[in-house]
C-alpha cells in the first residue's frame, strides 16, 4: 500500500529538461501533477508506481522532451492585430504609425479579439508566461484567465491622449483598481507599466513607482532602446534613461527595462549594483535598426538578463525559440567570439532566469516538486531533431515553434498534440480577418 495520493495527470516516458538547481535531466522520466501544481520528478518507474490512480489520467511523453513552459519578459501581446501593417521604419516613425492604428481601432472589444489571437500563438509555440504592455490590461487579463494563460500586466502609463482615453492624471486610480482586483490571482501577475522615460513626465513615472511599490509588484519600462531616445531624454533630463529612472528611485530589483541596447559601461554597473532586470528583444532591435544590446557584457557583471520577443509588429511574432536563437547567435557575430551566450545559458534565459527575475521563482521556471505545472512536450522524433547529443543545443539552434506538441499550464491542458482546447482558434481568426479588412482600408501603413 502506498499512502500517496493518487495524481491527476501523469506524464510519463518523456526526456525530462528539469531546468532545477543541478540541471537534472532524466532519460525515462516521469512528471506528476495534482491540480496546479507538480507534486513529483522523476524515473518513469518509480514515480508512475507511486501516484497513478483509478482516475489518473496518463500522458504518454515517448519520443517527447518535457521542460518548463518559455517565459516572455517583453511584448505588447494584442498588437497582433496590426503584425505587417508597419514595417521596415526606425523607431520613432514607426511609433507614430503605429499609434495612428492604436488610436483608431483599440477598444475592448478589438483588445479581445488581439489578446486571444496573441496567447494563442504563444501557447502554440510553448510559451507559457508573458510580460505583457498594452492598453486595457483587464481585458487581456480576462481573456488570459479563459484560456488559462500564464499574464503578468497591468496598468500603463502614457502621457498624451490614448486608446483607452484615460487621461495621465487618472492613471493611478484606475491602475490602483486593476491591482486590488489581480494581486492574489493565482494566474494573472499585476505588475505597473509606464511607456518609458521620452513619454511619461517624471510625475506620473514617479506614481506608477509608488503604486508598483504600494503593491509590492514589478514594474516594467522601455529604456535606451534607441539612440534618438538616449539623445532626447539627456536633453530633457541632463541624463540618460536609465541615470534619470534612478534619480527617481526606479531602478530596483523589481524593475524590468525592456531593450537596454545603448548603455555604456558605467550604466551596465549601475544596473548590476540595483539588481535591476533587463528583458533583451534581440529580434525587435535588429528589425528596427536600433543596434545591438551588450548583452554578454551585462551578463559578465552580474546584470540579470532574459529574453522577449517585444510585441508583433516590432520582430512580427512571439516566438521565443526563434528569439533565443538570436541571442545565441547574434553576440557570436557582432563580436566574432563564438564562445559568447552559450546555449544552456540561454535557455536558462527563457526559463529558470527568467521566473526569478520576475520574482516568480518559487512558482515557474523549473520542473520541481512544489512548484506550478507550466510545462511543455516537444516532439523529438523528427529529422531535423535527430540525433540528439546535446537537449540545450538542441533547444536553441534545432527546435523550432512547431515542434510544441502539448502544452498544460497550472496543471490545465491547454494545447493537446497541437489543438488548443481552452480556445475555439477558428472563430478568432475570423474575426480578426473580418477586422483586418476594415484597417486595410485605412491605409495606415506603409
Ligand atoms: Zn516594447
Amino acid at each position: 500500500m502506498n499512502s500517496t495520493q493518487p495524481a491527476d495527470k501523469l506524464i510519463l516516458h518523456g526526456l525530462i529538461i528539469t531546468m532545477d538547481d543541478q540541471l537534472t535531466v532524466l532519460d525515462d522520466g516521469a512528471v506528476a501533477i495534482a491540480g496546479a501544481g507538480i507534486v513529483a520528478v522523476g524515473p518513469t518507474s518509480e514515480v508512475s508506481a507511486q501516484f497513478v490512480g483509478p482516475a489518473t489520467e496518463v500522458i504518454d511523453a515517448t519520443g517527447q522532451l518535457v521542460m518548463p513552459g518559455l517565459i516572455n519578459t517583453h511584448t505588447h501581446a494584442a498588437d497582433s492585430l496590426f503584425r505587417g501593417l508597419v514595417d521596415d521604419l526606425a523607431l520613432e516613425p514607426w511609433l507614430e504609425r503605429l499609434w495612428v492604428a492604436e488610436r483608431k481601432f483599440l477598444r475592448p472589444e478589438t483588445v479581445r479579439l488581439g489578446a486571444q489571437l496573441a496567447q494563442a500563438e504563444m501557447i502554440r509555440g510553448g510559451t507559457t508566461a508573458a510580460l505583457d504592455m498594452f492598453w486595457y490590461p483587464e481585458v487581456s487579463a480576462q481573456v488570459a484567465k479563459a484560456i488559462g494563460f500564464r499574464l503578468m500586466t497591468g496598468p500603463v502609463y502614457f502621457d498624451f491622449a490614448e486608446p483607452d482615453n484615460i487621461p495621465v492624471e487618472q492613471r493611478t486610480a484606475r491602475g490602483r483598481e486593476f491591482l486590488q482586483e489581480y494581486q492574489r490571482d493565482p494566474l494573472i501577475v499585476p505588475c505597473v507599466t509606464p511607456h518609458s522615460t521620452y513619454t511619461v513626465s517624471p510625475q506620473y513615472l514617479q506614481e506608477a513607482q509608488a503604486l508598483a511599490d504600494e503593491f509590492g509588484v514589478l514594474l516594467s519600462t522601455h529604456t535606451s532602446e534607441t539612440n534618438a531616445e538616449v539623445a532626447t531624454v539627456s536633453q530633457r533630463y541632463g541624463q540618460s534613461p536609465p541615470r534619470h529612472l534612478d534619480g527617481m528611485g526606479m531602478l530596483t530589483e523589481r524593475t524590468v527595462l525592456a531593450h537596454c541596447v545603448h548603455l555604456p559601461d558605467d550604466e551596465i554597473s549601475l544596473l548590476a549594483q540595483r539588481q535591476t532586470v533587463v528583458a533583451h528583444c534581440p529580434l525587435s532591435n535588429l528589425k528596427l535598426g536600433s543596434g545591438v544590446a551588450p548583452i554578454p557584457g551585462m551578463r559578465q557583471n552580474g546584470v540579470r538578463t532574459t529574453l522577449g520577443t517585444d510585441g508583433p509588429v516590432s520582430g512580427n511574432d512571439l516566438d521565443m525559440w526563434l528569439t533565443m536563437r538570436l541571442a545565441a547567435v547574434l553576440h557570436k557575430g557582432v563580436q566574432q567570439n563564438p564562445t559568447l551566450m552559450p546555449a544552456l545559458e540561454v535557455v536558462k534565459m527563457a526559463t529558470c532566469d527568467a521566473a526569478s527575475a520576475l520574482g516568480l521563482g518559487d512558482k515557474i521556471g523549473s520542473l520541481a516538486p512544489g512548484k506550478q505545472a507550466d510545462l511543455i512536450l516537444i516532439n523529438l522524433e523528427q529529422p531535423h531533431l535527430t540525433p540528439l547529443y546535446d537537449v540545450y543545443s538542441h533547444l536553441v539552434y534545432a527546435v523550432g515553434r512547431a515542434d510544441v506538441a502539448t502544452v498544460l499550464i497550472r496543471g490545465r491542458v491547454v494545447m493537446q498534440e497541437r489543438e488548443l482546447t481552452t480556445l475555439d482558434e477558428a472563430s478568432v481568426i475570423a474575426a480578426v480577418e473580418e477586422l483586418g479588412q476594415t484597417i486595410k482600408k485605412q491605409q495606415i501603413g506603409n
